[in-house]
């Protein structure tokens, strides 16, 4: 049994051309690039070598200069067969350097194993690469060497622009889908909402009280979706909530107490008080954002602290920046997960089985927010011991 060995970085494309040289009856070895396909030659002589061009570590050129110079690899049979951007001169490039043959893909499976048959007929081969040493043949060499390779690679990069440029336009069309879609929920989600406080203030009926228990429960959860679609919406268009952003000077504590209004209702079920200290501070800033950082913040302190606990969020001045502190006396984390509870959808406890809720959203979106208004957040924690965030912002 003949055997072949293939030399491509792709393993797709490996596979292709193993499963159909083995398909008629070929012993196949593979190997992922030049320097692993002389490995294996001189490990293991195959009848014939197919190869690839363009590949990490060597090259298919070097591959055929080295094959042809090596004498007990010299006799056997050197193929290439690519189709990234081939031209004429690469292929008489390839020819100069002692290869037999030059095939571009694609080609009909029957018609290629016609080509290979006919050259391992001929038995070994005779060609071979100029000697080594000789100065001139060395210069022209890599003088074509690297015209042929620079010209490759001008052409993988424009093919990779197009790529990236093809990328760009499925990535906007996602974000648009995404705020579509978040949109058309946040509308009658909002309705929900109303009727739920309508309906749970008596105002359209009397009810009992716990149909106004009941009717507390769906504003919660009306929330929290609310409150998980503003991240997504976040997330999915930041670029979009910078054009939208409206810096006003305003009045932080009434951003506070709007954000501990929101969680109050978690809180109290779960009997985790919300403490409000320190001074007054005015400072030019989104509002929205805000009020969305520091909800994040807030939620997370109510929801990773435990009943009995308590929460702290105060404000103060320091070095020309206005800080507002988070403070829960919960459950901490650990030094080595501090990093990366910022990163987008990373949770400590991911396990679907975790009470808590959330998508790893928040906090990202805290430290963007936090960059937009100059600053940026900090975290000291201990596990078991509760954890600190400040939110520093420019005071300016
Ligand atoms: P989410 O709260 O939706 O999971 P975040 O990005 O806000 O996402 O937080 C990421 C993770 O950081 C949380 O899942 C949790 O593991 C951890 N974390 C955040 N805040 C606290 C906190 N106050 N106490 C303990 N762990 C926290």
């Amino acid at each position: 049994m003949k055997s072949i060995l293939i030399v491509d970085d792709k393993t797709e494309n490996l596979y292709l051309l193993q499963a159909l040289l083995q398909g008629k009856g070929y012993r196949v070895q593979t190997a992922a690039n030049g320097e692993e396909a002389l490995a294996a030659a001189r490990a293991e002589a195959p009848d014939l070598v197919i190869t690839d061009i363009l590949m990490p570590v060597m090259d298919g050129f070097t591959l055929c200069r080295e094959w042809r110079q090596d004498a007990s690899l010299a006799p056997i049979p050197f193929v290439f067969y690519t189709a990234t951007y081939t031209e004429k001169h690469d292929e008489e490039f390839a020819l100069g350097l002692g290869a037999d043959l030059f095939l571009v893909k694609p080609m009909e499976p029957d018609a290629m194993i016609a080509e290979i048959e006919r050259i391992l007929a001929r038995g070994p081969s005779s060609r071979r690469t100029p000697a080594a040493g000789a100065a001139q043949s060395d210069e022209a060499y890599l003088r074509q060497y690297n015209e042929v390779l620079v010209h490759k690679l001008e052409d993988k990069v424009a093919d990779m622009e197009r790529a990236n440029a093809e990328l760009r336009a499925l990535d906007m069309m996602k974000n648009t889908l995404l705020m579509n879609v978040t949109h058309e929920l946040r509308t009658p989600l909002l309705v929900v909402k109303g009727y739920a406080e309508l309906i749970g203030s008596g105002r359209s009926g009397p009810i009992t009280e716990t149909i106004s228990h009941q009717c507390v429960a769906m504003r919660n959860n009306v929330d929290r979706l609310l409150h998980t679609i503003s991240n997504l919406i976040f997330l999915a268009d930041p670029a979009s909530a910078e054009k939208t952003r409206s810096v006003e000077t305003l009045d932080l504590g009434e951003v506070l107490e709007i954000a501990i209004e929101c969680v109050r209702m978690k809180a109290g079920e779960k009997g985790v008080e919300v403490r409000r200290e320190g001074e007054p501070i005015t400072l030019k800033g989104d509002r929205n954002e805000l009020l969305t950082a520091v909800f994040n913040l807030l939620d997370n302190a109510v929801k990773f602290t435990p009943g009995g606990g308590i929460v702290t969020v105060s404000t103060g001045r320091e070095a020309g920046t206005a800080r507002v502190v988070v403070a829960d006396t919960g459950i901490g984390i650990a030094a080595e997960e501090q990093q990366r509870i910022f990163e987008n959808f990373y949770q400590v406890d991911s396990s679907t089985t975790r009470r808590s809720g959330g998508l790893g959203l928040g906090l990202g979106i805290v430290r963007t927010i936090a960059e937009r208004h100059g600053g940026r957040i900090e975290l000291a924690s201990a596990t078991g011991k509760g954890s600190t965030f400040t939110l520093i912002l420019s005071a300016g």
